[in-house]
């Protein structure tokens, strides 16, 4: 039988393919290390979020924003006319996002959250709409680089002109700004509260220096500084003779990438990004998701439709039964 020729052929069983994956700084690596469990759930097994309103509200800022700055571009570019936008064009870009939104299925959650979102986006526009229009390069700047063994990748929401000050040779004049739609981190709380503050400026600078490297990666200099822009603090400025540079204080954190001592920091952050990403994936090959030993950022817990199955100790004390 013609079969039995073949019979002794041996023929090696191939490879199964690794799929070379995407890692973005926010998306997955803050996100993993903030809760590894909502991390897994929503981004590995696809759940979907009941309340989207932490979505909403970074979506409405980050989309509401980049709506005037390109109806700002355009004019000048047609008419050369420098226009700040007014309450009006916030209002109407504002309209417009919600709008948009709402067909995609996220909405906010009540009408005091909509009308302080409006609130904080004409506040900014107030504040920093005169100067930050004109000096803005790009819009949603997209870094990316190969690392091996996956692709890591961030978007920074704006880049700005840094002129004004002398940059050193291995900078440029850029600064990269992100928004969040968030309040800044208080480390004066006391005790615990105020340690867990700090784990989150050390994440948000984590994510700024990944950027700053990324950024040095596709242009062969690192930007001159970063700026995190805590929107939710311009929620409440009720004197309206405060300083401007008080609610520069108050509302942003900056960093500094000619200081040597971040310098040397930047290396490390791509060394802890790995590393993260090799946990991911181990988790993810187990498809096994745990709640984190302590909780980093009570705010997120309190939001999470996990938290009356979430096995964090922690989480056990602060959340409740409810009973129908
Ligand atoms: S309640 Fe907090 S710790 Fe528990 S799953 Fe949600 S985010 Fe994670």
């Amino acid at each position: 039988m013609t079969w039995r020729l073949f019979e002794q052929l041996q023929i090696a069983a191939e490879e199964p393919q690794r799929i070379k994956r995407f890692y973005s700084v926010t998306g997955d690596i803050l996100a993993y290390e903030i809760c590894p469990r909502q991390y897994g759930l929503y981004n590995h097994r696809r759940y979907r979020t009941a309340h989207s309103i932490q979505l909403w509200f970074g979506l409405v800022v980050h989309q509401v924003l980049n709506n005037l700055h390109a109806t700002y571009q355009e004019e000048r570019e047609r008419s050369g006319v420098k226009r700040i936008p007014t309450d009006d064009d916030v209002s109407l870009a504002f309209e417009q996002v919600c709008d948009s939104l709402n067909k995609r299925g996220i909405r906010w959650m009540d009408k005091d959250e909509r009308d302080r979102a409006q609130d904080v986006l004409k506040a900014f526009n107030r504040i920093e709409g005169p100067t930050l229009f004109r000096n803005i390069v790009d819009t949603e700047y997209p870094l990316k680089s190969d690392r091996g063994d996956f692709y890591l990748e961030g978007i920074v929401d704006i880049l700005v002109d840094g002129s004004g000050t002398s940059t050193p040779p291995f900078c440029e004049n850029v600064e990269i700004w992100d928004y969040k739609a968030s309040r800044k981190p208080d480390t004066s709380k006391p005790g615990k509260a105020g340690l867990k503050e700090a784990k989150k400026i050390e994440k948000y600078e984590f994510q700024m220096l990944v950027y700053a490297s990324l950024y040095r990666m596709k242009t062969g200099k690192f930007p001159k500084r970063g700026v995190l822009y805590f929107m939710n603090e311009l929620a409440d400025l009720r004197d309206p003779t405060t300083p401007l540079e008080a609610i520069r204080e108050r509302a942003t954190i900056t960093f500094d990438f000619t200081d040597p001592n971040l310098q040397g920091k930047i290396d490390r952050a791509l060394e802890d990004f790995s590393q993260t990403v090799g946990l991911i994936e181990e988790h993810k090959a187990l498809d096994s998701w745990p709640a984190p030993d302590a909780i980093t950022d009570p705010d997120t817990c309190s939001a999470c439709d996990l938290r009356w199955d979430c096995q964090s100790d922690e989480v056990k004390r602060f959340v409740k039964m409810r009973y129908p």
